[in-house]
């Protein structure tokens, strides 16, 4: 019998997505991939994947993949090329030339202005360890270049959670089948953490009610028995307002309050203030509503809630995600089986991140010291002439703590050098980042040295002075974890990459030494720090906790294996020291309290919002929504997932009675604006948002008409924990066109 000339290699989905989905690649005997499929022995995967990544091939094998390096033509202005016609303003390199012109110019501008003016801009392009954060990081920290704060999507909400619980743990995917009541609070499962949906639908095969609250009725909110569509930003006063009916009808768990918790006696005081009457004001829910959805979510057990990072992209998002995060607390909803509630899971993976970033690297650039850090959520000031947006890590409010394992608020007395140039991988910023008018403008400038490592031309290669072709997640390999499961999981290399695309190890491990970087990290192999990353002991095992019956090849032979406290079941927050500086779950935060801010939860009004002053110019709250078929910006340029969008690409939504109002019809063009941009786009009047709130989808600004995108009208706003990014505090203005 002839051996099989087909292969299968088991991968892992990389992509910004909490289901981290292991994906067998079939290769056939030409080294080409063949197919694509979910993993049916991963109890998440469970053998499917989403209808982004079902069509992978087309990405991988797209006609308009950059295969080669290029570098911007002379003479060819930056700024937005039609799509199509990009390459004209590009001549193909060869890698040689381009990382010596790359390393070339990089040590000049050190060299002139500091290495702190090269600053480093990439985010979750790819999640994988290696990709996401591993052979860069030791380049910029022994380049002395700034450090990037890395904010747009999660720090709000995540640093909130941490406050609450110490680290990022929740309720097992896999558990949520058992829950009598799920609770989607920003959370549309069925469209973008589609691997949970089985569970909930098991759930409500035995009975379980789903309630969603968002703002928008998403895929997931038709589907709910129970579609509570709240104004934006107003989340925490219905936690809150829920608190308060809780207490009050003595609905809370004492004895789990009593053992796990700390400062109920002020939280229960602060919630005083929340009647549901107010509360109703605020949300646009009645008193009623918020009465029932209080005693439904106390009374249910299980009660799992799924909370997802939209509710935190607000001015106040980060008190929004305390105080809804406290609600299982309160309840005790922790203690059953299939109850409690997730954000993320990613705490969980206690990766040796010293080992694999090398922050002690920095010490060995000409600074001597750890860089200042840029927050990523204000690019467009940071790339402003003069640098006036230059900002340390986090701004006054926020808490400004990132997880290197070393301090890194420093005193800088050199100054604050403007950016001179910007390296930018596993990003889109000229699509994704707020204030996209500002971001074009620093791009833009002449004095910017700007390299793009990319598997497409997007809205960022048009301000490029050279494009490196990066790969997909089947032409490198990786480890990875995930932020909504707890499985550890090996991306094994499929393909080799087509043309001379090359990986985000392999790239900075070459300008590292071009640049006569010695030390040996920079000679690691992605075995290496694959190993390093496990922080491998003497016994071939993990040294990790969670990882420790972990061995390499066990990883390689499995494909994914899961934590160590997951084997067995996993209830988190039940018993024991919670991860807090008071070792309790907190109510009452006292890192807040030493920090002079507001310990306990509260609700304000974003100043864009329908309370604010400048409502009376743009009555009208926007929100820039994510398509169901593309990641952000990722897929958004092939045909087959736009073709999935077409119904809701370029439109503005608006509710019948603002279009009345404004003598719009369904299909008429409309100009809807504020005083960072503005966007022709279509109206489509449904009733998929409540009166006065307004939606547009990402997309490509070069895919748009007049190319911009939602980003022209968001603001570079930081939310209160976390510095991050407030996409969905942003009021605007329609009228016809
Ligand atoms: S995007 Fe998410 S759901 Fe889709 S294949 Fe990747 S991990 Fe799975």
């Amino acid at each position: 019998m002839s051996a099989s000339p087909f292969r299968v290699v088991h991968t892992v989905c990389s992509h910004d997505c909490p289901d981290s989905c292991a994906v067998l690649v079939t290769v056939d005997g030409s080294g080409r991939a063949v197919k694509v499929a979910g993993d049916p022995r991963h109890p998440v995967t469970q053998g499917f994947l989403c209808g982004k990544v079902a069509k992978y091939l087309d990405r991988v094998y797209a006609p308009e993949r950059i295969l080669f390096p290029l570098r911007r033509k002379a003479g060819a202005a930056k700024g937005p090329l039609e799509r199509g016609r990009e390459h004209e303003s590009f001549e193909r390199v060869s890698w040689d030339e381009a990382l010596d012109a790359i390393a070339d110019r990089l040590k000049r501008i050190a060299e002139e202005f500091g290495p702190e003016s090269i600053l480093p801009y990439s985010y979750a392009g790819t999640i994988g360890v290696l990709g996401f954060g591993s052979m860069d990081r030791r380049f910029f920290h022994r380049l002395g270049a700034s450090q990037l704060d890395r904010t747009i999507c999660s720090e709000a909400g995540g640093e909130a959670w941490k406050l609450v619980y110490g680290k990022k743990l929740g309720t097992p995917t896999e558990d949520f089948r058992l829950a009598k009541l799920v609770l989607a609070w920003g959370a549309n499962i069925h469209g973008n953490n589609v691997h949970l949906w089985p569970m909930v639908e098991q759930a409500r095969r035995n009975g379980a009610r789903l309630i969603a609250i968002d703002p928008y009725r998403t895929r997931t909110a038709a589907l709910a028995d129970w579609h509570i569509a709240i104004r934006p930003g107003t989340d925490a006063a219905l936690a809150l307002g829920m608190m308060r009916v809780i207490l009050d009808e003595g609905l809370e768990d004492r004895e789990y309050i009593d053992e796990m918790t700390h400062g109920f006696v002020q939280l229960a005081e602060r919630v005083r203030e929340y009647t549901p009457e107010r509360v109703a004001a605020w949300t646009g829910m009645t008193a009623g509503e918020i009465e029932q959805l209080a005693r439904e979510y106390a009374t249910t057990r299980p009660a799992a809630l799924r909370l997802n990072y939209g509710v935190q992209r607000t001015e106040f998002g980060g008190n929004a995600v305390r105080a809804i995060a406290m609600l299982p607390a309160l309840t005790g909803a922790w203690k059953h089986r299939g109850g409690g509630g997730v954000l993320s899971t990613s705490g969980a993976f206690e990766w040796d991140k010293k080992a694999v970033e090398r922050p002690d690297l920095a010490f060995a650039s000409p600074l001597g010291r750890l860089a200042r850090v840029v927050n990523m959520s204000a690019l467009g000031e940071a790339l402003a002439e003069q640098g006036s947006g230059v900002r340390e890590q986090g701004s006054a409010e926020g808490l400004g703590t990132r997880d290197q394992g070393l301090e890194s608020a420093i005193a800088r007395p050199d100054g604050d050098p403007p950016v001179h140039a910007l390296l930018v991988y596993n990003s889109n910023p000229g699509a994704v980042a707020p204030n996209q008018n500002a971001v074009r403008r620093g791009m833009a400038r002449a004095d910017l040295f700007t390299v793009v490592h990319e598997l497409f031309f997007t809205d960022t290669t048009d301000y490029a002075d050279y494009i490196l072709p990066a790969t997909t997640f089947l032409e490198h390999t990786d480890v990875q974890g995930a932020y909504g499961h707890y499985f550890v999981q090996l991306s094994q290399q499929a393909i080799e990459p087509p043309g001379e695309a090359r990986s985000n190890v392999w790239l900075f491990s070459q300008l590292a030494e071009r640049m006569g970087f010695e030390q040996e990290c920079f000679r690691d192999t992605p075995e290496a720090i694959i190993r390093q990353a496990l922080a491998i002991g003497p016994d071939g095992h993990s040294t990790n906790a969670g990882m420790e019956h972990i061995t390499f090849e066990d990883l390689k032979e499995e494909g994914h294996i899961p934590l160590g406290f997951h084997r067995e079941g996993f209830q988190p927050f039940t018993s024991g020291r919670v991860h807090t500086p008071s070792g309790k779950v907190e109510f009452y935060s006292e890192t807040l309290s030493a920090k002079g801010l507001d310990p306990l939860p509260d609700f304000k009004p974003a100043a864009e919002s329908r309370f604010g002053e400048l409502a009376k110019r743009f009555p009208l709250e926007f929100l820039g929504r994510k398509a169901d078929n593309y990641m952000n910006s990722t897929f958004a340029n092939l045909d087959g997932h736009r073709k999935m969008e077409a119904r809701k690409s370029q439109r503005v939504e608006m509710h019948p009675a603002d279009a009345e109002a404004r003598g719009i019809n369904d299909g008429d063009a409309v100009k809807i604006w504020n005083d960072r941009g503005e966007l022709t786009l279509t109206a489509l009047i449904n009733t998929s948002l409540p009166a006065g709130v307004v939606a547009g989808q990402l997309d490509w600004a070069k895919l748009s008409s007049g190319g911009g995108n939602v980003n022209a009208l968001t603001s570079e706003r930081l939310t209160d924990i976390g510095a991050g990014a407030t996409f969905y505090s942003t009021l605007v203005e329609v009228i016809k066109a």
